[in-house]
């Protein structure tokens, strides 16, 4: 009770302490989907989707999950990600064990991502692991800064566009979750980021036409990557989109 507790006000102290903040001047507006842990069927039809609107997806993974089976889909294949990898997708780190950064010290997140970053280099060996994201999303003041020094960004689940001064540190994303947004959603997000000249991520799991509470269907994600072409926003990388603005 008490460390749940602890641990929420830290993922809120990281919303606004320990920032590396980076002013994102006028820009064309930009957006990257991303997906997390993965299953495999955002490596397949979130994949092609991606592809076939000529964008590449950023791909937050977890070693200890790859290739096994859990509650609402099965891990994305080691010959997935090689896949994914040599298309221009970015392969992107999670803690390896998927446990949160709240509940690990400095020396259990060294040894974390440092598993990860082995995993994923014995599976091809010029995978390198530039982005994080926040396992559940919830940040830790404490680790920020120890991430801050490993990752050229770390990504929450805080939604809203990246504009003005962003925190690179905390990128903010929305979901492309179909329990929790719909078309219209969707919408708004686009035309936010369009208004500011922001950076609009998504984040996602599944990409299924049943897709879990925390997933997608394909129909959602068309319409998502339909939203972009139609605004003629680029859908590139976190690792792209950091280069443009010059992070
Ligand atoms: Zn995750």
């Amino acid at each position: 009770m008490w460390s749940a507790l602890q641990g929420r006000v830290s993922n809120r102290l990281a919303r606004h302490f320990r920032a590396v903040p980076h002013r994102l001047t006028a820009h064309a507006p930009m957006v990257s989907f991303t997906f997390d842990d993965a299953p495999d069927s955002a490596a397949g039809e979130g994949a092609e989707l991606l592809e076939r609107h000529g964008g590449r997806g950023t791909y937050y993974l977890a070693g200890s999950l790859i290739g096994r089976p859990s509650k609402h889909w099965h891990g994305l294949s080691d010959d997935a990600i090689v896949r994914l990898h040599r298309a221009g997708h970015e392969i992107a780190c999670h803690t390896f064990s998927h446990q949160g950064s709240a509940a690990l010290d400095e020396a259990a997140m060294a040894r974390e991502i440092e598993r990860n970053r082995s995993h994923f280099r014995s599976i091809d060996a010029s995978i390198r692991l530039e982005n994080f994201a926040y396992p559940y999303g919830i940040a830790s003041v404490w680790r920020k800064p120890q991430l801050a020094k490993t990752f050229r960004s770390a990504r929450g689940i805080l939604p809203g566009v990246n504009s003005g001064i962003i925190d690179l540190q905390f990128l903010r994303a929305s979901p492309l979750v179909d329990c929790e947004i719909d078309e219209a959603g969707v919408d708004r997000y686009f035309d936010a980021a369009v208004a500011s000249g922001g950076w609009l991520i998504f984040y996602g799991h599944d990409v299924t036409d049943r897709p879990s509470p925390y997933g997608c269907t394909p129909h959602l994600m068309r319409h998502a990557l339909e939203a972009a072409a139609k605004r003629n926003m680029p859908i590139v990388t976190v690792a792209e989109a950091l280069r443009r603005i010059g992070a």
